[in-house]
């Protein structure tokens, strides 16, 4: 980058308040230095020195207790601003609502009201309908860079960004020399290696008081509502913390009255399952700091490293299970209270992204922690499919490997599911032997049908998080979540796999090298409810709660379910949710709350109304449910065609009688309408249509590539989400 930013390091600005040439520090959101600030810096103790201190943000964090005056920051989508890019890009940040506390202030408008000369602030709307302050304050940046006028303007808005605004690339000169290892000796278990960080929930600790966040999995280690050192699985045995190598299929055999190994079956871990999970905790010390916090094996994982996510325990109470001080209590709120352990103590300014020279010990305490997905591997299951550009002599070629997809797995040897009934189809996406679909089942305009990319998605959240918002899904909290309730209706699913065997040219069976199993991939699995046409759950419910729809949905009918939960036993993708407790209406966040039921305190705070989307049903205690591919939105789609016929005769002049309704006009357009996940999956990985569209349907094209494959296929649930097997590029 060739602009010159000005920025300094917080070393310098310490210096600058020591020797009294800064008195008045503003902090803008997200800024914490009073927690995140390197340990040696010792910036708390400069910070005190200040004369006067604000803080601008949405939480009374750290810094804003250390601070003078405390400023209440508006939503960045609440409010105009304009960024840059890291390569320069500059772009355009739209309000999309009028601030909901109209106290609250951005920065923008702080930073106006600074460098204004009567220094005054001014929030929200302009006057008597005056565009606000800080529109003008973008408008006029934006004409010094993009020229003057609306058309310019304009275009910036629909594209989102400024094209051409690129920073000129600079050349840097190398400091010092390149080739030179940063760190003099690799790490050994005597000396380890930590690195810090940014945590997949959290980030840096600025979301620590976001529920949804908090309560979705770590895309590796699964872990809610906490953070954990990771460790290879050699090297915790090394250590001592564990007795065995740790492996992603742990198995143990019943042994029959013989003596002989009889079936096996999945072990549970050394620190237990479930609610009863108490993982060991380990001590790190490292520049002369220490942090005891529960370790988890991270498969593939380097040795002899530790990794710490940062942002966690910024704040405890009298319910920590640690019964950590609680001097710092109020620097959370009741979401981020009680949770993970702060790693930022252990990091100097020089090196604040890893540390060398770590020690690691074992200690004799214990930690409940929470985990989404107990298990690591699919033990012969072939859930998530896999195909390799590498030709191998028992899968073949590429060619080869890409036409076993469907045969992965039980689906090779599983016999062919022969329906009872006649015709065979129940739906227009599988027609009966006539051709014909059974007419009163099916929707003759629309029939759903949705294909995930597992080479595209990256395990990210996004889905999940989008999904939980769409559908007024609640948080359950950590001990609910450690007994399996929580109530996301897509679980990300994640596994690891390596090759135990391979064989050589001649067809010769060898041993994989040891440091190719240490290393296995991972393979992230979105699974919703899949919408089965065949489906188990709906054959068992017996006040008929969950039924077929004509459009292929399996729905829910929320007020008519009474819960014996036969549909989620029956479910074999265990895609339904259970609500065992009022979630919407208690709050689970206070300890064992959700068990003093209608005595248990309400949800606190104005905004909960205001989070929810109000075209879905909140659902109560006792009552089922599962992803329904966004129903609101297909009815909302289809709904409206209908209404854009009317309003299209209106503008002709005519009758809306007069309009000529076929299935061509009442179909909605190809791939009009997105469901919630996809609009937020960054990487594509989701597509979603209409069967009947055919091979318009970017949906229906993924289903006809040889990648496609049913989960589960076997049973003959006929599943309308199939997913895309992974391609591996080993690149040897
Ligand atoms: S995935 Fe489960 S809940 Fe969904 S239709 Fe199939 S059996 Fe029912
Ligand atoms: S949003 Fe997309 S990339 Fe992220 S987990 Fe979901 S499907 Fe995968």
């Amino acid at each position: 980058q060739a602009e010159n930013t000005g920025l300094g390091s917080l070393a310098t600005l310490k210096a600058d308040i020591d020797s009294g040439a800064v008195e008045t520090l503003v902090t803008l959101t997200p800024g914490n230095p009073i927690y995140d600030a390197p340990a040696d810096l010792g910036f708390a103790e400069s910070f005190a020195k200040l004369k006067s201190s604000f803080h601008l943000g949405t939480r009374t964090d750290a810094t804003a207790h250390a601070s003078t005056w405390h400023i209440p920051a508006a939503h960045y989508l609440e409010f105009w601003s304009d960024a840059r890019t890291s390569r320069g890009v500059y772009t355009v940040v739209q309000p999309m609502i009028l601030p909901l506390y109209p106290d609250c202030v951005s920065e923008l408008e702080l930073l106006s009201a600074l460098l204004s000369e009567d220094g005054k602030l001014l929030t929200g709307e302009g006057e008597k309908g005056a565009p606000s302050p800080a529109y003008t304050a973008i408008r006029a940046t934006f004409s010094a860079l993009g020229g003057e006028g609306d058309a310019a303007w304009k275009k910036l808005l629909r594209d989102g960004y400024l094209a051409g605004s690129t920073y000129q690339p600079a050349t840097p000169a190398a400091r010092g020399d390149m080739s030179a290892p940063l760190v003099a000796n690799a790490p050994t278990k005597d000396a380890l290696e930590v690195i810090f960080a940014t945590d997949a929930s959290v980030y840096d600790g600025r979301w620590i008081d976001n529920g949804w966040l908090q309560e979705a999995p770590d895309p590796i280690s699964k872990i809610t509502w906490d953070n954990a050192a990771l460790i290879a699985p050699k090297t915790a045995k090394e250590l001592g913390i564990y007795d065995d190598i740790i492996t992603p299929e742990p198995v143990s055999s019943m042994i029959g009255i013989d003596g002989v190994a009889m079936n096996k079956f999945a072990k549970v871990g050394p620190d237990g399952e479930g609610e009863n999970r108490k993982q060991r905790m380990i001590k790190v010390e490292v520049n002369g700091q220490s942090l005891e916090l529960p370790v988890i094996i991270s498969f593939g994982q380097a040795e002899n490293t530790v990794v710490i996510p940062l942002g966690y325990g910024q704040g405890f109470n009298e319910h920590d299970e640690l019964k950590r001080d609680t001097k710092n209590v109020s620097h959370v709120g009741q979401v981020g209270v009680n949770t993970g352990f702060n790693a930022y103590p252990l990091r100097t300014a020089a090196t604040q992204y890893f540390a060398t020279g770590a020690k690691v010990s074992k200690t004799d305490k214990r930690y409940s922690v929470a985990l989404t997905q107990e298990h690591s591997a699919m033990y012969g299951r072939a859930l998530a499919r896999e195909i390799s550009t590498m030709p191998d002599v028992k899968k073949g070629d590429f060619a080869a490997q890409l036409a076993d997809v469907v045969l992965q797995g039980n689906d090779s040897h599983a016999p062919k599911n022969i329906s009872l009934y006649k015709p065979v189809g129940s739906s227009t996406f599988h027609p009966g032997k006539d051709g014909k679909a059974q007419p009163l089942l099916s929707d003759p305009l629309h029939q759903w049908g949705m294909s995930i990319d597992l080479s595209s998605c990256t395990g990210c959240n996004s889905c999940l998080i989008a999904c939980q918002a769409e559908n007024n899904i609640p948080i359950v909290g950590k001990e609910q979540v450690a007994r399996g309730r929580e109530m996301h209706w897509i679980r990300m699913d994640r596994y690891f796999a390596s090759q135990e065997k391979y064989y050589d040219e001649h067809g010769h069976e060898h041993e994989t090298p040891e440091w190719v199993r240490d290393n296995p991939a991972l393979v992230p699995q979105p699974v919703a409810c899949v919408q089965c046409e065949s489906a188990p759950c709906e054959t068992v419910c017996p006040v008929n709660a969950t039924i077929h729809t004509e459009d292929g949905l399996n729905a829910m009918a929320y007020n008519r379910c009474i819960g014996t939960r036969y549909c989620a036993n029956n479910c074999p993708y265990k895609a339904r949710r259970f609500n065992y407790f009022d979630y919407n209406k208690r709050n689970p966040l206070i300890s064992h709350n959700l068990y003093k039921g209608p005595f248990g305190e309400k949800q606190v705070g104005e905004a909960p109304h205001l989070q929810r989307n109000p075209n879905v049903t909140v659902r109560m205690r006792g009552v089922m449910e599962k992803c329904t591919y966004c129903v609101q939105r297909l009815k909302d789609a289809v709904i409206r065609q209908k209404g854009g016929q009317k309003q299209e005769a209106l503008v002709a002049g005519k009758a809306s009688t007069d309009m000529t309704v076929n299935e061509r006009t009442l179909r909605i357009p190809v791939d009009s309408v997105k469901v919630a996940c996809q609009d937020a999956c960054s990487a594509g990985a989701i597509t979603f249509g209409n069967l009947l569209d055919g091979d318009k349907s970017v949906m229906v094209r993924s289903k006809h590539i040889e990648r496609n494959y049913d989960l589960l296929q076997y049973i003959g649930t006929r599943p309308r989400t199939s997913y895309l097997a992974r391609v591996k590029n080993p690149n040897p």
